[in-house]
């Protein structure tokens, strides 16, 4: 059996049907400027305003003014960091972690460059954040700490909530990447008591090129960008209107949908994880195991590659992501693995599957059936077989 599974919903997903339905007018007949003064354009903002509720609502926030619309979470992680310090001029320090996306990490690396300080707040061997070192690394010249909800490799959840009320007492400016945690976990940013909060669009069934940051009432942050009064001047440009009705609507569905993460979502990838698991003596799972969002499972094989695993894997019709940071055109293991201390070996052969309310148990029961050819396929290859003692399984799909 052949088929098209898709299982790599960390990296981008489906834009829901309704979110296309309900975007499509905007391509088309409704394409007036929000800003413009007759009502073609007016009807449009009121649109605008209609998705900026909704977003507000998906998040816990008190006021729709909070949300400022952007083009990509990676803008408003920027924007959040490069913003507040603009404003808190002689302040000198960062804190993040060790594991965060490259939109948070990069950025703190610039930053190190220009003469800021950056204190990289390491994880345990699960990727759990070291909460102390994280309150003992903030001081007088501290200006924000930005740390993930939940990461985009293991799923693993970050104590935002526990470091909200910490950094309220100090007055320090608190930014919450909450990208993967979005559609996945509850969002609600006054339990965790932050200033700022990134979302993405594309990773909760809107489209690609819209995300937001959320705002709290009072916070001092500066624009990055320069130009019109849109988003009341912070962030000019004219408005993605597609974009925002697209993120308003996949927003209003997300917030329903989340029950459904938590249970069905949430089973299907442990059974995933177990069909997996249960079966390799060389799997193992990265990530801990209870603290992560439901529907992500990071394994690492020993002794094989995660390219060869996801080249094998997409002959199959599977789609899922691995480990290492092919990206970069290096053979190195990711970075959020390697601040885990998951070793050489196992770091390589590491596959992230990721699920969606979209995802049927079919699908998985399909995945669990491939595994062990393309896994028994690769230990038979590998330099390390003789580790192993198991027969090779015949490739007969
Ligand atoms: N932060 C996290 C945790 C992410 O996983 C991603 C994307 O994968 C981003 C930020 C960047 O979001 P975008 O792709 O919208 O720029």
């Amino acid at each position: 059996m052949k088929q098209h599974v898709y299982l790599d919903n960390n990296a981008t997903t489906m834009v829901a049907p309704e979110v296309f339905d309900a975007m499509a007018p905007f391509l088309k007949d409704r394409y007036g400027n929000p800003s413009s003064m007759h009502s073609f354009g007016g009807s449009v903002a009121r649109e605008v305003t209609q998705a900026r509720i909704r977003v507000a609502e998906f998040i816990g926030a008190a006021n729709d003014y909070e949300i400022v619309f952007t083009g990509t979470g990676t803008e408003s992680d920027n924007m959040a960091i490069l913003g507040t310090l603009d404003y808190y001029k002689d302040k000198r320090h960062i804190i993040t972690s060790r594991v965060e996306h490259p939109a948070v990490l990069s950025l703190c690396k610039k930053l190190e460059k220009d003469g800021y300080r950056v204190t990289y707040v390491p994880v345990d061997s699960k990727g759990n954040l070291d909460l102390e070192l994280l309150k003992q690394s903030v001081d007088d010249d501290t200006a924000v700490v930005s740390i993930m909800y939940a990461n985009n490799e293991t799923g693993v959840i970050l104590p935002v909530e526990e470091i909200g009320p910490f950094l309220r007492e100090r007055g320090v400016v608190f930014h919450v990447d909450a990208v993967q945690a979005a559609g996945k976990i509850p969002i609600d940013v006054n339990r965790i008591g932050c200033d700022l909060l990134t979302i993405s669009g594309h990773k909760f069934h809107a489209p690609k090129g819209v995300g937001a940051l959320y705002v709290r009432r009072g916070t001092r942050i500066r624009p990055v960008l320069f130009g019109g009064h849109q988003e009341k001047g912070r962030r000019p440009g004219t408005e993605n209107v597609p974009g925002i009705i697209g993120v308003g609507k996949a927003a209003e569905m997300a917030k329903a949908h989340l029950d459904e993460y938590r249970t069905r979502v949430g089973a299907l990838r442990d059974r995933l994880e177990r069909g997996i698991l249960d079966k390799f003596s060389n799997a193992g799972l990265n990530g801990d195991e209870v603290r992560r969002v439901p529907n992500t499972s990071n394994i690492g094989f020993e002794f094989i590659e995660g390219e060869a695993i996801l080249l094998y894997l997409d002959e199959q019709g599977i789609a899922a992501s691995s480990g290492s940071a092919c990206s970069s055109g290096s053979l190195e293991p990711s970075h959020v693995l390697r601040a885990m201390g998951v070793p050489f070996t196992s770091a390589h052969g590491s596959i992230r599957f990721s699920l969606s309310r979209y995802t049927t148990g079919e699908e998985i029961d399909y995945v669990i059936s491939v595994m062990p050819v393309v896994v028994e396929r690769l230990l038979e290859i590998s330099p390390y077989w003789d580790n192993f003692k198991k027969e090779p399984v015949p490739i007969n799909l």
